[in-house]
């Protein structure tokens, strides 16, 4: 399926795109108005209420232009393939390459990194992690690559407020950040554990998928209030050398950043947290598209921890802001629009 768009990853390697889910049965069943059009490949247009004034009749139209736009008619091979895809030879060619699902608790970020496991929804394989799980593996077969003499390695954890869990060692205590004095980053003691295939990848995203939703209900979900990101690391096979990495992150909702009404303190704090730390996202991202000599990647742990990413001069980042149809969505999809917006 060709949208017709300009190319993938322009702007210094930077792409920022739109995906809206359809209505879900329960919200037809509701008759809920869809109020997002996208009447061209790379424009979207919200229609909200004015204040005030009749609902239906009167709705303010926002307009905004992103690299790429999908509708509901799109599949996640077609996101993928104008997102994440390309940065897989990226990698290969020894770059940093990370894709980010952002949105709204309910907005699809799971459903498009294929992260639902549990087979009620969708197949696994139809989401980014095994799209590209199985192109890197594919492009490591490629009889140019087979002299590189790479192995692939995933990490997998997660960010629950400003402490970092390895969700390939459940039961792990937090683990810590380090810089050292060459500048790197290392999260001290995460399992970085090898894959053969894209059989494995999945074994160990389903691993780490079990333990950050055990344990809470569908009310209080501790997933909606964490970052989750998986990594495939290529590494020389001989010497264990970094030579790409690809980060695929499932951020927390970002309607949780406003959640500082709550009157549960500790809702507050973690609230006051996500809402940091997506900041401090969009500042490194906008900083990385102008080139700038400063990146503020300390400003938090999600930031930090993905500093090769964000430094140097073979980055590639690609955000996929998810947004949901529904006139009860808008004033948190109108939110989403203008953070992406402000990304690109
Ligand atoms: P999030 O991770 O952003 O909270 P989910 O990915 O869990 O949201 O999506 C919420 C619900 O909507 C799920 O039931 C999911 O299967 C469904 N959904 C999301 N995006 C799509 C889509 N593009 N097509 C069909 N169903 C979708
Ligand atoms: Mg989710």
């Amino acid at each position: 399926e060709d949208l017709g768009f300009p190319g993938p990853l322009k702007r210094h390697g930077i792409m920022v795109c739109v995906r809206k889910r359809p209505l879900s049965r329960k919200e037809l069943a509701e008759r809920e108005l869809d109020v997002i059009s996208m009447p061209r490949a790379d424009m979207l247009v919200a229609h909200s209420p004015r204040r005030h004034v009749n609902l239906v009749r009167f709705l303010e139209n926002h307009n905004f232009r992103f690299d790429c736009t999908f509708d509901e008619a799109c599949s996640n091979a077609t996101v993928y393939n104008y997102t994440a895809r390309p940065l897989i030879r990226h990698i290969f060619d020894g770059g940093m390459a990370t894709c980010f699902a952002y949105g709204q608790t309910g907005s699809g970020k799971t459903h498009t990194m294929g992260g639902e496991f549990t087979g009620k929804q969708q197949n696994v394989m139809d989401g980014i992690y095994a799209m590209a799980a199985n192109d890197v593996f594919s492009t490591l077969e490629e009889p140019s690559n087979a002299s590189l003499g790479l192995k692939v390695t995933c990490s997998f954890f997660e960010i629950y407020g400003s402490r970092i869990y390895d969700l390939l060692t459940p039961g792990k205590e937090q683990l810590r950040v380090l810089e050292d004095g060459h500048q790197q980053v290392q999260v001290v003691g995460l399992a970085e554990r090898p894959a053969r295939n894209t059989a494995d990848v999945l074994a160990l995203l389903e691993l780490g998928n079990c333990f950050r939703t055990s344990g809470q209900t569908s009310a209080n979900c501790k997933s909606s209030r964490s970052h989750a990101i998986f990594q495939i690391v290529l590494r020389s096979a001989e010497t264990f050398r970094l030579h790409g990495k690809l980060s695929l992150i499932d951020l927390a909702g970002n309607e949780r950043g406003a959640d500082n009404s709550s009157a549960d303190r500790r809702t507050r704090l973690e609230g006051a947290e996500i809402n940091k730390s997506l900041l401090v996202l969009k500042e490194c991202i906008r900083a990385l598209g102008r080139q700038a000599s400063h990146i503020p990647f300390r400003g938090c742990k999600l930031t930090q921890v993905l500093r090769d990413s964000f430094i140097g001069k073979k980055v590639k980042t690609c955000m996929i802001a998810t947004i949901s149809p529904g006139l009860r969505c808008v004033e948190h999809t109108l939110n989403t629009l203008r953070y992406a917006d402000r990304v690109k």
